[in-house]
């Protein structure tokens, strides 16, 4: 599955905004963000341009796939399916991205950012109801239960992870089992779970041009 390989910390920089993309160096001083909160390239230092009303729908959508890792074709295959389903279609794409395999790790703090998550799913390092899955895109249920191999349960990034993670930050729809690193889907995320600052009217309205 192809996925973005460039510079994270320019993304953060050209979005105006922290995506935290790069694991617990989000959370130190060494963040580019504070560092250097302009946009990046060279006119970056001299000020944000007024966007378009396109340009400001355009943003919002390329901020939530940063965030979450995905590149164009799929995210507008999800945005497709969300549309498809009952409800309100931004809603539907929000919790799409949230019920990712990938996401539910990193939101567990087994993973510091979700591209770790993405590559310990992808060596088949993860367990979903005890059996292997290995696909980063899978969408979990309730009620599933997640969990690491026992070769990984000694991982120090892993341990890292969740000793840095703070317990406040564990999303209500997940419960983690830190002895067992392995969470529980206690039900399907909701709108008001996602706390990230995201107009998902902006995404509708720029795909339904
Ligand atoms: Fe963004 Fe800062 Fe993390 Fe870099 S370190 S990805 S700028 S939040």
């Amino acid at each position: 599955m192809a996925r973005y390989i460039g510079p994270k910390c320019k993304i953060c920089r050209r979005e105006g905004e922290k995506l935290f993309l790069r694991g617990s160096r989000c959370y130190t001083d060494k963040c580019a963000f504070i560092r250097r909160g302009y946009p990046p390239g060279s006119h970056g230092k001299t000020g944000r341009r007024k966007l378009t009303s396109y340009a400001i729908q355009l943003r919002e959508k390329q901020k939530v796939k940063a965030t979450y890792g995905i590149l164009e074709r799929q995210f507008r295959k999800i945005f497709h399916d969300a549309t498809r389903t009952t409800g309100n279609p931004g809603e539907n794409l929000l919790i799409a991205l949230e019920r990712r395999l990938d996401n539910v790790i990193y939101q567990l703090g087994i993973a510091s950012s979700r591209t770790n998550a993405r590559q310990l799913i992808r060596h088949g390092h993860i367990r979903v109801d005890d059996r292997k899955m290995n696909i980063p895109s899978y969408l979990v249920k309730a009620n599933q239960t997640v969990h690491v191999t026992d070769a990984m349960k000694k991982n120090a990034l892993i341990k890292k992870s969740l000793e840095e993670r703070d317990p406040e930050r564990i999303v209500g729809w997940l419960k983690l089992d830190k002895e067992k690193i392995s969470g529980t889907v206690l039900r399907l995320p909701k709108r008001e779970d996602i706390v990230l600052p995201i107009q998902e009217n902006l995404i509708v309205e720029l795909y339904s041009k």
